[in-house]
């Protein structure tokens, strides 16, 4: 068996070993094959990534760049990702198990979140505020942080790392990055890039490791200006509380169990679509997958065959196959959690109509499992009110507009939702009455650089995307300059 190669982390612009010499396998969850050995970081590899990145923020190249300059840079990295977005679509599928189909179409959108965010560097600035007294000129600037923690999960790593880094960036933060254990190597290959762009070397650090030490040690990091995190509901909450007892700012995408909601009035063949797309894509492995399926009981029948008929002609397979429209479940503990989820769901008394049980992915012995759906379900079962990030759907009729808000309200999430509706007026009263951050109405999973999102309860806090999620990423100075000679008079009233 051929050597594994060694990935190392990257500080301060170089390839840097592990300070205990240890490192961790990744495999391929569509083989179990072994791909490569990472790093294995430490709280002192990340208090060295930390130390780097601090002194880029403190170095003159950085701060003292131009924000136009620094949009070029930004541009430059979004051109580099696109010269190697093969190479990253194929990189992301050996590691996590999507398909090459989808990463092809996440690469052709990663170069414009850093397009996007390249023309908006030269645009941050503050206002002036006109006060009370005219000779006071008062106003505001909006100042870079510091050095950034952007931690990311294994489901889409390069394109959530994109979500953090190019804002970051573009308002002129340093950053610390810990990938996923399951994807480490995309982080490494971008920070890399971003060094051949010409940041600087420290502004784009990548420490690799487990959660629960190279991730922790960056949270508990007093260096740190700021956390960005992307993740579970459970890891995101320590995340808060430790930023908070820091007092500095944190920006969380967390968890969901999205409502994807089919009117007797839709465009039934578009909404089996839709639903199929919400909970099948991707394995069911995101954040915005569409696991509530609530259908109006004019059309419940005809919709549930059609998304039943649809999943069991979903072809199981290889991801590096363009044919493939499922792939495996990322690791073996994710295959397992939903695996688990289903006989629970059983066992409180769910019918699985399709689906429900582990697949060998056409002989290739990975970690898939069969498109599932589950039915004669309701809002007090753990598989209806649990994110299960897995290709499970748990359908459920309704009866009318009130009814659906209230069901479809009933959960501690509120990340996203589906809207299939012909109606216009409908379409606009359900987005005013749900709970959700984002929602799509005759469609679902659309997403874009330029549009800001934001989970709603425990689904998060703080915007990503968008010209909102600079706000997360500057601090705001307010200056007054008393432009006045005249003697003060009154040293006891303030000025206004
Ligand atoms: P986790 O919260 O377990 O992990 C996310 C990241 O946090 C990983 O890098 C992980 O490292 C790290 N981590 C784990 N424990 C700690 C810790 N104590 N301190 C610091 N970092 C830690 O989530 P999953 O990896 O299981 O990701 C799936 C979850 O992410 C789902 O619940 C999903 O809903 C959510 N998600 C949300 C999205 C959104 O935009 N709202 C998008 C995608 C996913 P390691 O992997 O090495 O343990």
């Amino acid at each position: 068996m051929p050597e594994l190669e060694q990935l190392h982390h990257f500080i301060g612009g170089e390839h840097v070993a592990p300070e205990s010499g240890e490192y961790f396998e990744s495999t391929n969850p569509a083989t179990r094959q072994p791909l490569y050995r990472a790093a294995r970081g430490n709280a002192a590899d990340i208090d060295r990534a930390v130390a780097a990145a601090q002194s880029a923020f403190a170095d003159p190249r950085w701060r003292d760049l131009s924000q136009t300059r620094r949009g070029h840079l930004l541009r430059r990295l979004g051109d580099l990702i696109g010269e190697h977005s093969e190479e990253f679509a194929r990189m992301e599928v050996l590691d996590n198990g999507k398909l090459l189909r989808e990463m092809r179409g996440q690469l052709a959108t990663v170069p414009e979140y850093y397009y996007y965010y390249a023309g908006l560097a030269d645009k941050i600035h503050g206002e002036v505020i006109p006060t009370s007294d005219r000779a006071v000129l008062n106003y505001t600037a909006r100042e870079p942080l510091g050095v950034v923690g952007a931690i990311t999960p294994w489901n889409s790593p390069l394109t959530l790392t994109t979500s953090k880094l190019a804002p970051a960036l573009c308002a002129g933060n340093t950053v610390v990055v810990k990938p996923s254990e399951h994807t480490s190597r995309s982080a490494l290959l971008l920070a890399e890039l971003a060094l051949a762009a010409g940041f600087p070397p420290g502004a784009v650090n990548v420490v690799t490791g487990f959660g629960s030490e190279a991730g922790q040690a960056l949270v508990d990091h007093t260096g740190l200006a700021k956390i960005s995190f992307t993740g579970s509901t459970a890891t995101g909450a320590r995340i808060a509380s430790a930023t908070a007892s820091r007092f500095i700012g944190s920006t969380l995408e967390l968890g969901g169990k999205s409502p994807n909601i089919v009117f007797d009035d839709a465009n039934i063949a578009n909404a089996a679509m839709g639903v199929v797309a919400g909970i099948f894509a991707a394995a069911g492995q995101t954040c915005i997958a569409g696991s509530r399926v609530f259908v109006h009981r004019a059309v419940y029948d005809e919709l549930l065959e059609r998304v039943v008929q649809r999943a069991e002609s979903i072809r199981i397979g290889d991801p590096l196959d363009e044919e493939t429209e499922l792939g495996p479940l990322a690791f073996a503990d994710q295959r397992d959690k939903v695996a688990g989820y289903v006989d629970l769901g059983r066992s409180e008394g769910a019918r699985v109509i399709t689906g429900g049980r582990p697949s060998d992915g056409g002989g290739l012995g990975g970690y898939f499992y069969e498109p599932t759906v589950l039915v004669d379900v309701n809002n007090d079962m753990r598989v209806v009110r649990e994110e299960i990030f897995g290709p499970v759907a748990a359908v459920m009729p309704f009866d009318s507009e009130d009814d659906v808000v209230r069901l479809a309200n009933d959960t501690e999430f509120g990340l996203a939702a589906g809207v299939w509706t012909t109606n216009l007026s409908r379409a606009h009263r359900m987005a005013a009455r749900l709970d959700a951050g984002t929602v799509w109405v005759n469609t679902y999973r659309a997403m874009s650089p330029m549009s800001p999102r934001e989970g709603f309860k425990a689904s998060g806090a703080g915007v990503e995307h968008g010209t909102e999620t600079i706000k997360e990423y500057t601090r705001l100075k307010s200056v007054w300059i008393n432009t006045s000679e005249d003697a003060v008079a009154d040293p006891f009233t303030m000025r206004s």
